[in-house]
């Protein structure tokens, strides 16, 4: 046996810098990436998810071997390929005769438990380092966190502003006089605001293969292939990242909470699968954002916003995960036991708000953020549907998905089945908000205004049942003690009709089924999934579409 370590990187660790390639001996050491079946489908990932990841791990191979390390890349098709990672380690440590295996910890509970066998199966050293491309450590987060009968982003967020002296003053004061502008930040959009068209990335050969690869292979996965625009290598993330900072950051902040119909992107950044997957570096683009404030460029609040998005809710909903894992994914606070309803896949819903996003999801493997949490989050929070399912559907469908994001923002802070941990309140709204927010209601054909009656908005006559169903769990939460006062003076008849309305709804959702040809084929029971042991009942909607 050799005395050289095998370095493994995982599709989201593609970062020069990562602790698993610190001290790594270009000459003695070997560094495998590995693209294999079984990370590719333990949720069907959307088309666009795993070319977009496929390929950017292809790159940042081709970058490693320029900088001059020894690099072994397995693609799927390889022969020899096991079709797992720990297959491809253990089959690359005989090849190699690696004496030790040195791996950044994985994003995903599911993995890094997996991985804490792995020393006793290999039989030799495997050294699970921490990933600290993250700007709050474990132990910080641990110990910011003890002794906390509430954990609450906002004051988390200060003093990892205060630790990084973002938009701090010279005495050590919050620039602009106040820690957050979100209040200025809840704007509908205008029908005469232009919105910029974000740059699209050509691809190149190597993009090229990976689509053929993943039109073939991965045809019955959710999701439209092409067009394929994604960055795939640091340069080019590079390049989106200061095309969002000069055209698209001033008026993030306005129009952050803003919903047009034919318009997915408006004002955000679509920066998160760069992050996420380490080709951007967090800190510098907060650090960017705030140059852009001193120059004058962008102004205070937008400038607020996305720091906070990054430095704020980004580390802590990952604090969150690894703080409360694994026995956060099996709460389920609200006791919600209804399935995923077809149309999460298909679209095929009457209700425009839900059809139109789930269209944009399926196209770009992307929604932005109250998109996902107000309108389908919100119609799954009202509806009842089971946590898990929900979850699974989230991994699958958007390109940055991953356990530890993914994870907290669904199961906390969209359907509340941690009855309180992450957020103080439900984001619960009726059609009244959407409205608000977006036009998706002009172009419905049920009345927005209306809760009852055949053209009643169905989300109206839901929320208020969702109010009084959840009464005996939410009506103490003083956050949401206006809604329960206007509920409480409802005439018992009205409250009857609404309860009758919102059954109604509720049936045909459990009634519509999945055309024939596209029957899902839902894991057997027993076998994993997000790192949770499926059981028999719960069949989940893992559909192929062809
Ligand atoms: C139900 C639900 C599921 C989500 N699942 C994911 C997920 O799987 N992966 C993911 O990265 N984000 C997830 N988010 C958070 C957020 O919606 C996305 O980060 C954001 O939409 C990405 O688009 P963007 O880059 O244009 O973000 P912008 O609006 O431009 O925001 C800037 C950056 O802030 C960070 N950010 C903002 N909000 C959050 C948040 N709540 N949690 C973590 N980071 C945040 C992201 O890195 C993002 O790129 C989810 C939110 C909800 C409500
Ligand atoms: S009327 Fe209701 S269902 Fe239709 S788009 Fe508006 S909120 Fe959605």
């Amino acid at each position: 046996m050799s005395d050289g370590t095998l370095r493994l990187l995982l599709g989201d660790q593609l970062t020069p810098a990562i602790s698993s390639l610190r001290d790594c001996e270009p000459g003695k050491d070997t560094v495998l990436l590995a693209e294999v079946m079984a990370e590719a489908t333990y949720v069907r990932h959307h088309k666009k998810k795993i070319a977009f990841l496929f390929s950017a791990m292809r790159h940042f191979a081709d970058e490693l071997r320029q900088a001059g390390h020894r690099v072994i890349y397995v693609t799927l098709e390889d022969t020899g390929n096991t079709g797992s990672l720990f297959g491809e380690v253990s089959r690359h440590i005989e090849l190699l005769r690696a004496g030790r295996v040195v791996v950044t910890e994985p994003g995903e509970w599911r993995l890094r438990s997996d991985m804490q066998d792995w020393q006793a199966r290999l039989g030799i050293p495997v050294e699970i380092r921490e990933d600290d491309r993250f700007l709050c450590s474990h132990a910080d987060f641990g110990a910011w966190a003890a002794g906390r009968k509430e954990l609450r982003m906002e004051f988390f967020y200060r003093v990892m502003r205060r630790r990084y002296r973002l938009l701090m003053d010279a005495a050590g004061e919050p620039e602009g006089g106040r820690w957050n502008f979100d209040s200025d930040n809840r704007h509908p959009l205008g029908n005469d605001m232009a919105i910029p068209r974000h740059p699209a990335i050509a691809c190149d050969e190597t993009t090229r293969e990976v689509l053929d690869l993943v039109g073939r292979v991965f045809a019955e996965h959710f999701g439209d292939l092409e067009p394929f625009d994604f960055a795939v290598t640091r340069r080019d993330a590079e390049r989106l990242a200061n095309w969002f900072l000069r055209y698209a950051l001033p008026r993030f902040g306005d129009y952050q909470d803003a919903m047009r119909q034919g318009e997915p992107y408006l004002f955000h950044s679509l920066l998160s699968p760069y992050i996420n997957c380490g080709l951007l570096d967090p800190l510098r683009l907060c650090r960017d954002a705030e140059a852009e404030w001193r120059a004058g460029r962008a102004p205070l609040n937008a400038v607020e916003g996305f720091i906070r998005q990054i430095l704020g809710w980004r580390e802590y909903i990952r604090g969150v995960y690894w703080l409360e894992m694994p026995r956060y994914a099996e709460t389920n606070a609200l006791d919600a036991h209804r399935p995923l309803p077809w149309f999460y896949w298909s679209g095929e819903t009457t209700m425009n708000c839900i059809a139109q996003v789930v269209g944009e999801t399926r196209r770009n493997a992307y929604a932005h953020h109250i998109q996902r949490l107000m309108v389908i989050g919100n119609f799954a929070l009202l509806a009842g549907i089971t946590p898990a399912e929900v979850e699974a559907w989230y991994l699958a469908v958007y390109v940055d998905a991953y356990d530890w994001v993914e994870l907290p923002n669904t199961h906390g802070m969209a359907l509340f089945a941690d009855g309180g941990r992450l957020a103080s309140k439900p984001y619960a709204a009726s059609g009244k908000y959407i409205d608000r927010m977006s036009d998706y209601c002009d172009h419905c054909r049920y009345d927005v205004k209306q809760t009852l009656g055949g053209t009643a908005c169905p989300l109206n006559a839901l929320y208020w049942d969702f109010l009084a169903r959840n009464e005996q769990r939410l009506g103490r939460n003083p956050r949401l003690a206006m809604p329960y006062r206007n509920l409480a003076r409802m005439p018992a008849d009205q409250r009857q009709a609404i309860a009758q309305k919102a059954a109604q709804t509720l049936a045909t959702l459990d009634t519509a089924q999945p055309p024939e040809s596209d029957q899902p084929t839902p894991p057997q029971p027993g076998q994993q999934t997000k790192g949770r042991k499926i059981k028999p009942r719960a069949a989940q909607q893992q559909p192929k579409f062809l």
